[in-house]
């Protein structure tokens, strides 16, 4: 048998590095491939998914070693080349499989034939003009017939169920006038929708100053597909209407846009309004789509029927052609970091993917990270700013309230007279207020008060959290929840006590102390529910609820013209995080809190409660001053060689066994000083490196330990991380990943 070119180079759909390489299969007659086709092959004794990364004409392979690609998977490529390209470099600077980059390009439900295809049946005419008055004619035994003959006259495709609502039980005779010829019964695709309600449609507002001055320079950029710009906005400068000119003038152009959102931000809100300017031409990715409707919402991307993709941090992968612009709303939020493997930053891939495919990238936030905004200085983007509120409305006035003094004062609540007095305030005058705690539960822990023992989970390192509504403890790391006990498992007192402030405990108090006004929370446990979080939003938009009491969830995005007093119950919890970024997370979680008062044309006030009133990140919080917080932040980053300046990077040794976990970070410990030790050049950069015990030491029943180092910016740093990435690819008795600059110090 000979064979003829071309050959196609597959990758296969398995995910370890032993099959991370290209195997040559030969293409049947008559089988149309592209690049990015996932195709099913023949793979050992089995067959696999792969995808089709490039050709060849030529094969070393023996003529009876090559086999044949089974089937195409789809008749389009599901990963678009320039996304091929994009999985590729991801591939290399993550060091990890190509199966596992390519696999971020689709929704997951696509791979293993695990989606399900809706299908409608459908009817169409077959005839027109004078046959088919024909065949009309000649239906004189069927009333039924001719009427759906009529109703089909247009020659356009049908759905069953459409005609059903105006002729009953249409199958019948339809089912006859194909038998004639009349007519073709087929099925054919549907697309679910996410969307309960239909689009509303919205008027253009006449822009402010601000707007035209920041849109003046994005849109030329547009045209020349390229530019990379941060928008540094204050709270209620109106970011969104920016980001919708700029959207509406990129499909003008024949292009898509991206537009990420914070999972959180994902509001009915955001949604909304992009539908009520783009209606069906804007596509919406986020975890609460059922995965029929994920998988639909894609393939409408992907067959350019949506043209806008509005979503979360893997929306940046969304499979647009002609993608002209890329804006990242909320820029600051760790949420666009994934630590999972592959590691991404959606920040970079949006900038990567921007300059492969000649498109603008837009940053914006309130708060820029200080990342960010270092390099809008140094010229990697260009800084654009709206310094002013929409309208005129002046910035909130904010209050520190130092709680200590509240506490010398013998008020040992959770609200100090200050707020107490300004939210009666509030409610006397009919107005909103907002109640933000960024912690979820009634109590983050429960302590014996005889011996001081707190409950722990049984599976990770960390104290339980109290839940009111059921009674319960819930671990907020793994999730498992546990019936308080009747006494303590240490000392058997029954002086078992909850303490601590979540947000159970603050509704608790205000619906004592307010009965009559209605309340709600929005946390992780009234929102999981498919549409509990956006029937709560409603509930306070619409005024029926005057209070709302949340999470950071309430921190950000939300748009709500009535709230005029934002309190937040205890600033300090961010603070005092063991990571070097909890002031800047500080600081951007208060500014973007206290961003929500007064944004209409009533004037907003907030309240800060806190232990530390002198803290830098909290004055410059209540002054909302973004410059001087950042001018401080950095200096001390610097001083205290913190990223920028330097990078961290950590090996994380994870094992059901507590002492093997450990074993394996001493190994490492000692692979990496006999590596620095041989390479001085390396060594000159690393600051220090050092074996620790993870700041939690479980999670989920993995124990965890890790070496620590912190490593200067410099070329030769990467040679050392690369070693590291080495080191993780040997065989250890348990997991092993290097993570640099992560996400979580946890
Ligand atoms: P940001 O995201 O910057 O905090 P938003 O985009 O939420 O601000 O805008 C704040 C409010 O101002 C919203 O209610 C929005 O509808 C309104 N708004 C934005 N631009 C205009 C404009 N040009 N004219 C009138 N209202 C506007
Ligand atoms: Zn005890
Ligand atoms: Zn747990």
């Amino acid at each position: 048998m000979t064979l003829t070119p071309p050959f196609a180079q597959v990758i296969v759909d398995i995910a370890h590095a032993d099959v991370d390489k290209v195997f040559t299969y030969a293409i049947p007659q008559g089988m149309a491939l592209q690049i990015g086709m996932r195709v099913e092959v023949p793979f050992g004794y089995q067959e696999k998914e792969g995808y089709i990364l490039g050709f060849a004409s030529s094969c070393d392979l023996a003529p009876d070693k090559i086999r044949d690609i089974k089937a195409t998977l789809e008749d389009y490529p599901a990963i678009l080349p320039p996304l091929v390209e994009l999985a590729r470099e991801m591939s290399r600077n993550a060091h990890c499989p190509l199966a596992e980059t390519l696999r971020l390009m689709i929704p997951a439900q696509l791979r293993r034939g695990r989606i399900s295809i809706k299908y409608e049946k459908v009817a169409q005419l077959l005839l027109s003009g004078d046959s088919l008055q024909a065949a009309r004619a000649a239906q004189t035994r069927s009333a039924k017939r001719r009427l759906l003959i009529d109703l089909m006259a247009d020659g356009a495709v049908h759905p069953l169920s459409e005609l059903g609502l105006l002729v009953r039980s249409p199958l019948e005779p339809l089912k006859k006038l194909e038998e004639m010829g009349v007519i073709r019964l087929f099925e054919r695709e549907v697309l679910r929708s996410p969307y309960p309600d239909a689009p509303i449609k919205v008027e253009d507002p006449i822009l402010t100053p601000g707007q035209e001055e920041v849109l003046s320079e994005i849109i030329p950029a547009l045209q020349d597909g390229q530019g990379s710009f941060l928008l540094h906005g204050v709270t209620g400068s109106g970011k969104t209407e920016v980001y919708i000119r700029a959207v509406r003038e990129t499909l003008a152009k024949g292009k898509c846009a991206i537009v990420l959102v914070p999972e959180i931000v994902l509001t009915p809100q955001m949604v909304g309004w992009f539908r009520g300017r783009f209606s069906d031409d804007a596509a919406v990715l986020h975890s609460r789509l059922s995965a029929g409707e994920r998988y639909d919402e894609w393939r409408r991307i992907r067959l350019g029927q949506a043209k806008v993709v509005i979503g979360a941090r893997s929306a940046v992968f969304a499979p647009v052609s002609h993608l002209g612009l890329i804006i990242v709303d909320e820029e600051h939020e760790s949420s666009y970091v994934s630590d999972r493997v592959p590691a991404y930053d959606a920040r970079e891939i949006a900038k990567s993917r921007a300059r492969r495919e000649g498109a603008t990238v837009l940053l914006a936030s309130a708060t820029p990270s200080i990342l960010s905004f270092a390099k809008a200085r140094r010229g990697d983007y260009t800084l654009l700013e709206m310094p002013d509120r929409v309208n005129g409305m002046s910035m909130p006035e904010v209050t520190i309230v130092d709680m200590r003094k509240e506490l010398r004062l013998g008020n040992k609540g959770m609200f100090s007279m200050e707020l107490l007095s300004r939210l009666d305030q509030c409610m006397a005058l009919g107005q909103q207020a907002m109640l933000f705690i960024n912690r979820r539960g009634y109590a983050p822990s429960v302590v014996c008060r005889m011996c001081g023992h707190t409950l722990g989970c049984s599976l990770c390192d960390v104290s339980l959290t109290y839940h009111a509504w059921d009674g319960q403890m819930h671990c907020h790391y793994c999730g498992q929840k546990t019936p308080l006990p009747g006494s303590c498992p240490e000392c058997s007192s029954s002086y078992l006590r909850s303490v601590g402030v979540g947000t159970q405990k603050v509704e608790e108090e205000v619906v004592k102390r307010y009965p009559d006004i209605p309340v709600v929370r929005l946390d992780h446990d009234t929102t999981n529910l498919k549409d509990a979080h956006r029937d709560l939003i409603n509930r306070f938009r619409s005024g029926q609820a005057r209070i709302m009491i949340g999470t950071q969830m309430i921190a950000k995005g939300l748009d709500f013209p009535k709230v005029t007093l934002v309190g937040a119950i205890l600033a300090d919890l961010s603070l005092n995080l063991p990571d070097y970024r909890s002031p800047e997370r500080s600081f951007q979680l208060l500014t973007q809190v206290a961003g929500r008062a007064g944004r209409a044309d009533m004037p907003g006030q907030v309240v800060i409660q806190t232990y530390q009133p002198e803290h830098y990140a909290i004055i410059a919080a209540a002054s909302q001053d973004y410059r001087k917080f950042f001018n401080t932040e950095f200096d001390r980053r610097r001083r205290d060689l913190y990223p920028p300046f330097t990078m961290l990077a950590r090996m994380l040794c994870q094992s059901k066994d507590e002492k093997t976990a450990r074993e394996m970070s001493s190994a490492i410990y000692q692979k990496v000083d006999a590596l620095l030790q041989l390479n001085p050049v390396m060594k000159k950069r690393v600051l220090f490196y050092r074996e620790d015990v993870s700041p939690i030491k479980k999670i989920m029943g993995r124990s965890r330990a890790q070496v620590f180092l912190k490593l200067l910016v410099h070329p030769d740093s990467e040679a050392v991380l690369a070693a590291l990435q080495e080191m993780t690819k040997e065989s250890w008795p348990g997991e092993v990943a290097l993570e640099i600059n992560p996400a979580s110090m946890a």
